[in-house]
């Protein structure tokens, strides 16, 4: 089917790296699911060394809540998906080609979600080859608006806005244009960018809640605060955030409690987290482990992120694209924007803390750092949102707070 698709620039440039990489997706912890027409295919394979190693491996999944779960691979004790050739090959998509894979094997890393008419497509930066691409683009992503020939089995998510009551969710495009265009504006660092945005945010969801909420109102607020993104004035917008360690406690405990389960997908991810709690001990006291992470920040992370803005603002877009936001996650737009804001906080904490342990950073680590969170944290169904409720139910989950955490 021939479809209008929206690309950022770096996509086309993606290519699966295979048997070489470090971190490949075909020998990870995830739940990795066959669709019932899929899981239908193999079934009517002509006996065959492949069919065997299907039957072997592939099996129905009796906890299956929709036909996209339909049957299961057991990957076995290793991690590894046993479909692998000895040169880490596929042996599905070498020998029956990529019609007979699975949605998720078909897509990964690529992201397709099918807004009013319109593919939005990304890469995840949870893949090593795609991370390196988008994390090193240093100019402002541009997208591409083009017809492409697409398969209908890539479309994750099919989403219409247009009839929705939602008069937010109506101005979608609108929206997610503006956020795109405040994160990439340079003239401000990508803390005040996130700010500011989170400013744009807050005015949305409180001219939701009104009775005569209409386009108009949003598209005054969007324009209001792209003037303010845009303005050469310093906002001095720090001068008034007091330092609240309790929210860092709580994003830290968090991490530490989860600490085995988050690295099972990375054992990069995992050992980086070691460092972390090796470096501060939350469990003594989470005051001192805040004030010494916040001494990293200000020792490492700050000149680095100077120096390297783009790698976040790149970040930050992808994952604006990839969840859809501000309405793909969470159950209003301060929610999703909450969820970027942790990420960003979590990724700051764990670069400090490495920054600290090793007395120095550098972009390639970082790269590994953003790639391997995303490949445990993004592909984690529960920990983000567990964070955000237990901010919630602090009182946390407000713009002052997530302006904390941004400091
Ligand atoms: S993680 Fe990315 S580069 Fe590595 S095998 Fe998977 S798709 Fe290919």
């Amino acid at each position: 089917m021939r479809l209008i698709t929206l690309k950022p620039d770096f996509y086309d440039m993606f290519s699966c790296v295979a048997g070489e990489c470090e971190d490949s997706c075909c020998k990870t912890k995830w739940d990795i699911y066959v669709d019932k027409n899929t899981y239908r295919k193999y079934d009517k394979l002509a006996p065959s060394n492949i069919k065997l190693l299907i039957d072997k491996h592939i099996k129905k999944n009796k906890n299956a809540k929709t036909e996209k779960e339909y049957a299961k691979i057991d990957l076995g004790s290793n991690n590894q998906c046993p479909m692998l050739d000895e040169q880490g090959l596929c042996v599905i998509h070498k020998h029956l080609g990529e019609d007979y894979l699975n949605m998720v094997c078909f897509t990964y890393p690529r992201i397709f979600n099918y807004v009013d008419d319109i593919l939005m497509k990304t890469v995840s930066i949870s893949c090593p080859a795609a991370s390196r691409i988008i994390l090193r683009q240093k100019h402002p992503v541009e997208f591409e608006l083009t017809e492409e020939e697409v398969n209908p089995k890539s479309l994750m998510s099919i989403i219409c806005t247009k009839d929705s009551s939602r008069m937010l969710f109506r101005s979608f495009w609108d929206i997610l244009k503006a956020a795109v265009s405040i994160i990439q504006n340079r003239k401000r660092n990508i803390k005040e960018r996130l700010l500011i945005l989170g400013m744009l945010i807050k005015s949305l969801n409180e001219e939701e809640n009104k009775d005569n909420v209409s386009e108009e109102r949003i598209n005054i607020i969007i324009e209001k605060y792209l003037k303010i993104s845009d303005e050469n004035d310093n906002l001095n917008i720090y001068a008034n955030i007091p330092d609240k360690p309790e929210v860092q406690v709580i994003m830290l405990k968090n991490m530490l409690d989860a600490r085995s389960k988050l690295g099972v997908s990375s054992k990069e991810f995992a050992g980086f987290i070691d460092i972390l709690f090796q470096t501060v001990s939350v469990e003594e006291n989470g005051d001192v482990s805040v004030r010494k992470i916040k001494e990293a920040e200000y020792k490492y992370f700050e000149p680095f992120i100077n120096d390297h803005d783009y790698m976040f603002e790149n970040y930050i877009v992808n994952t604006m694209i990839s969840k859809i936001f501000p309405f793909g996650e969470g159950t209003t737009c301060i929610d999703s924007y909450c969820m970027l804001v942790i990420r960003y906080a979590l990724i700051k904490i764990i670069i400090s803390g490495l920054a600290m342990y090793k007395g120095e950073i550098n972009e390639e680590t970082v790269i590994k750092i953003i790639q391997s969170f995303s490949k445990c944290i993004d592909h984690d169904q529960t920990f983000i949102s567990r964070l955000l409720k237990e901010l919630k139910e602090q009182g946390f989950n407000t713009l002052a707070y997530m302006a904390v955490l941004l400091k």
